[in-house]
């Protein structure tokens, strides 16, 4: 039996962001996996920022009607991808055929993504779609298929099942073609608090190397106040477009719950709160902005926080989309 070793570098490379579940090179169903394409699923379950991937249990550990796993990766509130298994998973069941997926073993022929939704009052996130567009058009490249290998299950099932609902799969295709042809130039670039040059903070910001968390060598704190004291962060866009943003942070239990970042987007800057008592150490999206071409200050960690603890200033990562 074939299994997908690979697939937590290629997502890495393609900057989707990962956990790693365990045993994920030995945990599979037994059986023939020979993927050729990747199926997009709904979980059904109701996810929030508090709540990031209520099934991620049972994709793991399956439920008393099927066994686990239930897919290769579970695709967070947050756009994270938890991979799961490296092999055969009980998430596609029969496929009717669907464009060049043939009729056949669903489970044999696709790799599955369970994006972790209810479909029913709620859509799947931007950062869900981005990383699953992102994930999708990496492994569709590791495999030597081309976008329309990517189908969602209402398009394969021969159960009437309705996964994954609130999105359209043929934009879903293009979008991953422009992906994979390397539209948006791919243009990246990381701003950390000691980066000469591209950041600035008032004095009273104090320096801290206290949590392993960090990026780089050391990331600057201040308390909140209700006052304009941000810290700034200063990129060479190379053109107008769209970019992705992203903060890494190191989480504390004494750091802020509702942190401002503020991006500056050609209609007017933007907020977008995080919670610092969690998910530290990695890159998280605050979202996909129009930016304008130049070199100026685009990202900025404000003061202004509601809520209580240090507010945190460490790293930030632009990328063309
Ligand atoms: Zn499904």
């Amino acid at each position: 039996m074939a299994t997908i070793g690979w697939l937590v570098d290629v997502l890495r490379a393609a900057g989707v962001q990962v956990v790693v579940e365990g045993d994920w090179l030995n945990r599979a169903r037994p059986g023939s996996f020979d993927p050729i394409g990747v199926l997009w699923h709904h979980t059904a379950a109701t996810s929030s920022a508090s709540n990031p991937h209520p099934a991620l249990n049972i994709c793991i550990n399956g439920r008393p009607d099927l066994a686990g796993p239930l897919c290769q990766a579970l695709v967070d509130y947050h756009g994270v991808f938890h991979v799961i298994s490296a092999g055969r998973c009980n998430h596609a069941g029969v496929s009717g055929g669907s464009g060049p997926i043939p009729a056949g073993d669903g489970n044999t022929l696709m790799i599955g993504w369970e994006i972790d939704y209810n479909g029913v009052d709620q859509r799947m996130t931007t950062a869900q779609y981005d990383a699953a567009v992102a994930a999708t058009a990496a492994v569709l490249t590791r495999l030597g298929r081309d976008a329309s290998y990517a189908r969602g299950h209402r398009e394969t099932s021969t159960t009437g099942k309705i996964d994954p609902s609130f999105i359209d799969l043929n934009a879903m295709r293009a979008d991953v073609a422009a992906k994979m042809s390397g539209g948006g130039g791919g243009w990246s670039s990381i701003v950390d608090n000691s980066t000469a040059g591209r950041f600035t903070a008032s004095g009273n910001w104090g320096v801290s190397t206290y949590s392993g968390q960090r990026y780089g060598a050391d990331y600057r704190y201040a308390d909140p106040v209700a006052a304009s004291d941000a810290a700034w962060y200063r990129f060479n866009v190379p053109r107008t477009g769209n970019y992705r943003v992203e903060a890494w942070w190191p989480a504390n239990a004494g750091y802020n719950a509702a942190t401002p970042y503020v991006v500056a987007t050609t209609i007017g800057n933007r907020t977008v709160y995080v919670d610092q008592r969690a998910t530290g150490g990695q890159w998280r999206t605050l979202g996909t902005f129009t930016l304008a071409a130049g070199d100026a200050d685009r990202v900025a960690v404000s003061r202004w926080s509601s809520a209580a603890g240090l507010v945190v200033a460490d790293a930030v990562r632009l990328t063309e989309v």
